[in-house]
């Protein structure tokens, strides 16, 4: 069995930590997983039992203060007054009165509006390296923000609740968190939240930011205002000039690789491939730092010769040390009937991450495994060893191998 497997591990005490420390990360990452967004221990507490129902126009109080103008450069206005979005990669054809596919924008008079405005359902402090990014000022953590909507279907979606609704159908956390509140909040949240350290991130994550594209650069730009740092965790199906304005105010980006054919975007995720190839490309060329995760859907996009042909490009057409997270897949949603990644597929698709020339592969999603610490490139010195989302030491010193003092890629911090 895949999970005793790394049960066995832990009670040998292999890797120095508790059964309970243990027990309590599994049960953390248990439920977890869907790609650009991350397991919840909120959407258990929140958003379990709310009915993802789609808001018909009518419902949408165009006065609301939650629902404002979306630049005219983000779309057209097309036949009279039906628009076409230029947001995300979807490119959608809205007629008159209508609710877009994600759930957050909607055309009144010809006009786009987005309805995802300063009303988050998720505003709170996790470790940075849930995005999964691990080469990011690794045991930090970040103010997580995320509105409902999403403009993908994933069938294996983890935050199904928030992602396939509208922000109307789900219970926010306030209807008036403005970018300057969301700031505050991030430079107060360890009083708050009685963390031992102060929170200089914010992450969107748990839905697709795409989905709240206007919100999220407000947010970012004020970030950078007060000298935080930002990033986006998504499914990169967005539109280059989209892509290209937000760059500037987001310092990391952790964009999925949902699979490596049309076909599976398609049936698995109701997206296409080459924008989000090329979303990955952009951010590349920007000198910004990416981290790519992929999930490895059991009979799905798990074939190893895939996994080789995904892993190839990523090295050929982005470079080798672009960290790649195998991570595995949980049922969930409407993939509940599949069986959980095993262990040895995804040891597999490490190996091939390997010899194809990754520098910083992981395993993802398997708390206690060796694959989740970073190891540096050249010496093999273990310079950050973590419990699942948790680090648990830390062996670099200005972004170097303490050991060898190789320049480590990533924006590390100090350590
Ligand atoms: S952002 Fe929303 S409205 Fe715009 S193209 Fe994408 S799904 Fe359609
Ligand atoms: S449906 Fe949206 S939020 Fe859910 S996994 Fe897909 S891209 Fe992420």
């Amino acid at each position: 069995m895949a999970g005793g497997e790394n049960v066995a591990r832990v009670r040998d005490g292999k890797n120095g930590y508790s059964r309970r420390e243990f027990a309590r990360e599994l049960s953390r990452w248990g439920a977890a997983l869907g790609m650009c967004s991350v397991m919840s221990s909120v959407l258990g507490r929140r958003a379990e039992g709310q009915v993802a129902t789609m808001t018909t126009a009518k419902e949408v109080d165009i006065n609301s203060p939650n629902v404002v103008p979306v630049k005219a450069k983000y779309y057209k206005t097309v036949d009279e007054k039906a628009i076409r979005c230029f947001i995300c990669a979807r490119n959608c054809y809205l007629p008159e009165g209508k609710t877009c596919h994600c759930y957050t924008h909607i055309n009144r008079d010809g006009k786009l509006y987005t309805t995802a405005w300063n009303n988050p359902c998720i505003l709170q402090p996790d470790p940075i390296e849930q995005g999964p990014l691990h080469h990011f000022y690794p045991g930090t953590r970040a103010l997580y923000v995320a509105t409902a909507g999403c403009m993908l279907r994933c069938l294996y979606c983890q935050n199904w609740q928030i992602s396939q609704a509208t922000p109307f159908d789900v219970r926010v956390l306030g209807t008036d968190l403005d970018a300057k509140k969301v700031v505050h909040l991030c430079k107060t949240a360890h009083e708050k939240y009685q963390l031992s350290e102060p929170i200089d991130t914010i992450a969107f994550s748990y839905t697709d930011p795409i989905a709240f594209y206007e919100y999220m650069t407000s947010i970012a730009k004020e970030a950078k205002k007060n000298k935080l740092k930002t990033v986006m965790v998504s499914s990169a199906y967005i539109r280059p000039s989209a892509l290209k304005d937000i760059l500037p105010y987001i310092d990391a980006f952790c964009f999925t690789l949902k699979g490596f054919t049309n076909e599976f975007y398609d049936k698995v995720c109701g997206a296409t491939l080459e924008p989000v190839q090329e979303a990955m490309r952009i951010v590349v060329k920007a000198g910004k730092w990416l981290e790519i995760p992929i999930l490895l859907v059991p009979g799905y996009n798990d074939d190893m010769e895939l996994v080789r042909a995904m892993t190839r490009w990523i090295v050929q057409e982005l470079g080798d040390t672009v960290p790649v997270h195998y991570a595995r897949f949980f049922p969930k949603y409407k993939m509940r009937h599949l069986q959980q990644t095993p262990v040895k597929t995804l040891k597999m698709a490490y190996q091939i991450a390997k010899e194809e020339g990754v520098k910083y592969p992981y395993i993802a999603n398997l708390p206690g495994c060796d694959e989740g610490n970073t190891y540096c490139h050249n010496c093999g010195a273990t310079i950050v060893r973590r419990l699942g989302v948790k680090v648990l030491e830390i062996n670099f010193k200005n972004g170097r191998c303490k050991k060898c003092k190789t320049k480590i890629p990533g924006i590390l911090g100090k350590g």
